[in-house]
């Protein structure tokens, strides 16, 4: 069932097909209502966006930033890290860097090279280990740290609802309950000032809707993918939901429906877990010496015996 008589630019999984200003208004309104619904935003915001110049992150930024616009009490800023990856990190900052430009954004960018001393092409080379587990505990800890210093309020990434539903699985997976505790679209289980809580405006919002998105609004005019990408055990989730969502449209909704019923269920079991500080680095961690500053050592060793 097509919405008007205008050309679609999607077909959703319900089977209807949307033309380009009818999606706009379908993928905006459902932002908006997914902000509302699980209560994302206070009424005063000094709001960072985790961007990566790839279409997730400039779309959450895009709408945000519209928001600000109409309320100045949510400021909106951009916060980009660059792992240095070769012939993909520096294109995507090209784009995170003109998006801010002209757009009026406050910008900042920290980088693993400045922050730890080596790439994360570096890193690779010197230690034998997947490269999105070393890469996403770097990232994560410089964002959190660095949106500390920068006293934002709350930290968005553009995370949907694709990315929601392989964590899910891959959770399940690895028996990692805990793990899954902490996600949904407000990420922990409680609040915590060593933490920057972290929002995902496009928890509902499928990968294929965020695409078009980007592409119709003149956001992205290509795709690039981190040449890691296809390592990670994320992918192999990726690829298998994938395959099943064609067989059976609905999947990934259900898989994240079913679990945001279960959820608050987890967040309580799990809530008396403390959170200690790394007796190195003093971010949160898990342990006495957080994940980074594990890997950091490892680095550090290895660089000073070659
Ligand atoms: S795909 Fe993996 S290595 Fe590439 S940016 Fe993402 S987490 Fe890092
Ligand atoms: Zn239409
Ligand atoms: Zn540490």
């Amino acid at each position: 069932m097509n919405c008007c008589n205008e050309k679609p630019v999607i077909a959703l999984y319900s089977g209807e097909k949307l033309c380009k200003s009818h999606f706009t208004e379908y993928f905006e309104n459902k932002v908006f209502k997914t902000i509302r619904q699980f209560e994302l935003l206070d009424k005063e915001e000094n709001l960072g966006v985790a961007l990566s110049g790839g279409k997730d992150s400039l779309t959450v930024l895009h709408i945000l930033n519209r928001l600000s616009q109409q309320n100045p009490k949510i400021k909106t800023n951009a916060i980009a890290i660059d792992e240095g990856i070769q012939n993909y990190r520096d294109k995507t900052l090209e784009k995170a860097k003109e998006f801010c430009n002209k757009n009026n954004i406050k910008l900042d960018i920290f980088s693993y090279k400045e922050e730890f001393g080596l790439t994360l092409d570096e890193m690779l080379k010197i230690l034998d280990v997947k490269p999105c587990n070393i890469c996403g505990i770097f990232r994560r800890y410089l964002l959190n740290k660095k949106s500390k210093e920068l006293k934002l309020t709350k930290l968005a990434t553009g995370h949907n609802l694709d990315d929601e539903c392989q964590s899910i699985l891959m959770n399940q997976i690895k028996n990692s309950i805990e793990a899954s505790a902490r996600l949904g679209p407000k990420v922990g289980i409680a609040q915590d000032d060593k933490f920057v809580q972290r929002i995902k405006p496009l928890y509902l919002c499928t990968e294929k809707e965020v695409t078009t998105y980007a592409f119709i609004s003149g956001l992205l005019d290509e795709f690039n993918e981190c040449p890691n990408v296809s390592q990670s055990f994320r992918a192999k989730v990726r690829d298998m939901l994938n395959e099943l969502e064609n067989k059976f449209p609905g999947t990934k909704y259900s898989i994240v429906n079913s679990f945001l019923q279960t959820l608050p269920l987890l967040k309580q079991k799990f809530k008396d877990g403390a959170i200690k500080v790394c007796i190195k680095c003093n971010e949160p961690s898990a342990n006495d010496v957080c994940n980074a500053c594990v890997y950091l050592e490892k680095l550090r060793k290895r660089v000073v015996v070659n």
